[in-house]
């Protein structure tokens, strides 16, 4: 990190500092109290996971805090729902008093094929990605899934643990009774890792010191999409939550989210700040500042994670997509052109077929490390999506971008791809035109690379270029999948 990035890190600590010391003044909201005797009875009655910070605890006094507990306080308050708390001592006790009708809520919970035996849900309160955390010391996870064998540390019951156990099978899962002890285990080398959501991993990781942890992956599709859930009888309750749910704005959201997690950590150092203010100062200061650079790092890791393709470590749709969108920004503006190759692996399904999808993918790599070579520092390359690649040529025209289609053609035809044959590509070309959108680019690109493969492939096909595909006996229409 240069002197720049470590004032910019420093600022943002003085000022996440600074909005610490200010939300140490606001007093804390309501949260529900807790049930009691017979005027509870025409209340709402809902079990929280009494351990799950910063979405929701119960206190020492008994009271429900938290994203989720304001979240669920905000939507019952606006569905006019009177609550009230049923306390259990850990997340199991909260699921079994639900199975067993005490209560009538889950106040924040993912919606999984269990729980759907006997909860509706709501529309989701919250949504938060899932990490891999491990210790620092190990290499970054690309697919969970070649990580057999590892110990995973998963608090009990959770939808995480459900779905680690179907998808993950290879994985031995020890269960741990909450957050903070799974987190625990990872650090003290008693399991290798752990998969927590973003927010509760930035708190305890923050709140405990836990620096020998990091982010080490994601696992796509494994988001936390935090509702609430109800006992099926109660239906009406869902409908009613639903329609509250729906006029929490985004601004709510974070702000809640927000004060959550500066809260909680605050109440550490209070007494510090009290007793020694400049002490505490420094305190805050540098752990915040260890803080930021942590966070900035884990910033950058999954911001990379995001733009990259597993496979071959090329960029991927999503990144191919931005910088085209920014390319046809900066064309209207300054009046520049770009062009765009797509490519498609001729007859890449027969490789799969004979020899296995691990040489497929062997060959896409090589495909990419050729792609790599073959074009020029300006050049951008990415994974399009299966066997299909695309390269943005910035200030080119169709002309210079044909000629390095062609290039890249004649690349892989002399490649040895080590499969025991040779192996041949297709291209499409298409420069854009004046103020032309990325779709309309996109389908050029695409029916040239169409003429290319009807044309009897291993061959770059231009925009306007020689229409090969009228070959007799080519019906229109997409190849055969
Ligand atoms: P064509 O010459 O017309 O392009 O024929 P093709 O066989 O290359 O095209 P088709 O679209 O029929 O098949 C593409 C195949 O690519 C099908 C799919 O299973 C395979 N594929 C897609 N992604 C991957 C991957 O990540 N790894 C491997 N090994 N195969 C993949
Ligand atoms: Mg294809
Ligand atoms: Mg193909």
């Amino acid at each position: 990190m240069g002197p720049g990035a470590l004032i910019r890190a420093a600022t943002r600590a003085l000022r996440v500092a600074a909005s610490l010391a200010a939300a140490a003044l606001l007093p804390l909201p309501f949260t529900g109290a807790p049930a009691q005797g017979a005027a509870a009875a025409a209340e709402v009655r809902f079990c929280v996971d009494p351990d799950w910070p910063p979405f929701e605890v119960i206190n020492r006094n008994g009271m429900h805090e938290g994203i989720g507990a304001d979240l669920l306080k905000l939507a019952s308050t606006r569905a006019g729902l009177p609550m009230a708390l049923h306390p259990t001592r850990d997340w199991d006790g909260s699921l079994a008093a639900s199975q067993e009708g005490l209560c009538d809520l889950l106040s924040f919970l993912n919606q999984t094929p269990k729980r759907e035996e006997w909860l509706v849900f709501t529309e989701p309160l919250f949504v938060d990605p899932n990490v891999i955390i491990t210790r620092e010391d190990h290499p970054f996870i690309p697919d969970l899934a070649g990580e057999s064998d590892k110990v995973i540390a998963l608090p009990s019951g959770t939808a995480i643990e459900e779905r680690v156990r179907r998808d993950f099978p290879g994985l031995r899962v020890v269960t741990t009774g909450s957050e903070a002890e799974a987190f625990a285990m990872v650090s003290n080398r008693e399991a290798d890792l752990t998969i927590r959501s973003l927010t509760v991993a930035v708190y305890t990781i923050k709140k405990e010191g836990w620096f020998n942890l990091k982010v080490s992956g994601q696992i796509p599709g494994y988001e936390n999409t935090l509702r609430i859930g109800v006992r099926k009888e109660r239906a009406d309750l869902r409908d009613r939550l639903n329609a509250a749910i729906a006029t929490i704005t985004p601004q709510e959201r974070s702000q809640i989210a927000n004060r959550h997690v500066s809260i909680n950590v605050q109440t550490a150092m209070d007494y510090e700040l009290v007793r020694n203010l400049s002490i505490g100062f420094l305190v805050v200061l540098l752990s915040n500042l260890a803080w930021a650079i942590k966070l900035h790092k884990t910033n950058v890791q999954l911001r990379r994670m995001s733009q990259t393709d597993r496979l071959t470590g090329l960029r991927n749709r999503a990144a191919l997509d931005d910088l085209m969108m920014t390319e046809i920004g900066r064309a209207a503006r300054h009046g520049r052109t770009f062009a765009i190759i797509l490519l498609d692996l001729d007859h890449f399904k027969t490789i799969n077929d004979k020899l296995g999808h691990l040489v497929g993918d062997r060959v896409l790599v090589s495909f990419a490390g050729l792609l790599r070579e073959n074009t020029r520092q300006i050049d951008a390359v990415g994974r399009w999506g299966g066997e299909e690649f695309l390269i943005l040529c910035p200030e080119t025209d169709g002309r210079q971008a044909h000629l390095l289609a062609e290039r890249v053609c004649g690349a892989v035809r002399s490649h040895d791809f080590k499969t025991g044959g040779r192996h041949t590509v297709s291209a499409g070309v298409a420069e854009l035109r004046d103020g032309e959108s990325l779709d309309s680019l996109l389908q050029r690109a695409d029916a040239a690379l169409y003429r290319a493969k009807h044309g009897g492939r291993d061959r770059a096909c231009g925009d306007g270029g020689a229409s090969l595909s009228l070959v007799e006996g080519v019906t229109a229409g997409p190849p055969a999948a």
